[in-house]
């Protein structure tokens, strides 16, 4: 099944188009049409959060979600993420059905994930599947931190071990890219579980010689960080991803100390050994294509 899902939810803050262009007459009066024209003009421009210029966002979704004037990364659906990494046509989506109950009755849970699936046209925090990376196939998984904060509840976990499973069954290296603020607390123990469970599952990968490349991109904490996402044969993040279990200000609340600069940061990290590769977004399926082939000897 292709995906039809590549509607890249906005990361950044909107402004009224009307602030801008006070000229612009109203036309709450006119015709369908003409509301219809005014309401694409507002979704044309929005201000960056780091650098607060003016930004097209037509710019941006062409520049893989990267400010083009202070190359501020934004962050990427899952969708657009398989798009910049997976050759156009051969991704194939996997487990797409499976949804989240309510395990333990979480007050409001079941209706916070009902608005959000409407709301990101995502079943849960992760899409999988099969596809190539300039021709070398590889089961993947992609995280997007647009559903509930990218968090790990049984869903995540069971769509990523059988990712891990499909690599295994079908000997193709195993991709996951991951963005999570953590464990979803609505789930309680069964979303802990899910760090064992994906864990044994990319144990038996090594066991078996199949690669797993491990994408942690900003931001990944938490459970994640503290399960797969640090297994991989070869880790890779892109510039100034935060990647790290506990946040800063929790730990410096904790410790009482000040933490060095740039402390879990993608360079602080690949510094001190924690990750192997930072790759530019442009640069990533290439650099994840050659991991991978000197991996598989392909
Ligand atoms: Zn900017």
């Amino acid at each position: 099944m292709n995906l039809g899902l590549f509607s890249g939810k906005k990361k950044y803050a909107t402004i009224s188009v009307s602030s801008v262009e006070k000229e612009q007459p109203k036309n709450n009066e006119g015709s369908k049409e003409e509301r219809e024209k005014e309401l694409d003009k507002q979704q044309l421009w929005d201000k960056c959060t780091n650098c607060n210029e003016i930004i097209y966002i037509k710019d941006v979704k062409e520049n893989n979600q990267i400010c083009p004037k202070c190359s501020h990364y934004f962050r990427m659906s899952a969708a657009e993420r398989i798009e910049l990494l997976i050759d156009e046509g051969t991704f194939v989506e996997e487990d797409s059905k499976i949804t989240s109950a309510n395990p333990l009755n979480f007050p409001g849970y079941t209706e916070k994930l009902r608005s959000t699936r409407e709301k990101t046209g995502l079943n849960d925090a992760v899409i999988s599947g099969t596809g190539k990376i300039n021709g070398i196939e590889v089961s993947i998984g992609v995280m997007d931190f647009s559903f509930m904060g990218g968090s790990m509840g049984a869903v995540v976990g069971e769509k990523l071990t059988r990712a891990i499973e499909r690599g295994l069954e079908k000997k193709l290296p195993v991709v996951i890219v991951s963005t999570s603020g953590g464990a979803r607390m609505h789930e309680g123990i069964n979303s802990l579980m899910q760090m064992a469970k994906t864990s044994a599952a990319l144990d038996k990968l090594r066991e078996n010689g199949i690669p797993f490349i491990s994408i942690p991109v900003n931001p990944t904490t938490g459970g994640v960080t503290a399960s797969f996402a640090m297994l991989g044969d070869v880790i890779i993040t892109e510039p100034k991803a935060l990647i790290g279990f506990a946040g800063p200000r929790v730990i410096e609340q904790t410790i009482k100390q000040k933490l060095p600069e740039g402390f879990q940061k993608a360079e602080f990290l690949l510094e001190h050994g924690m990750v192997d590769i930072i790759a530019k977004r442009e640069d990533l399926k290439n650099v994840v294509y050659r991991v991978v082939k000197n991996l598989t000897n392909s």
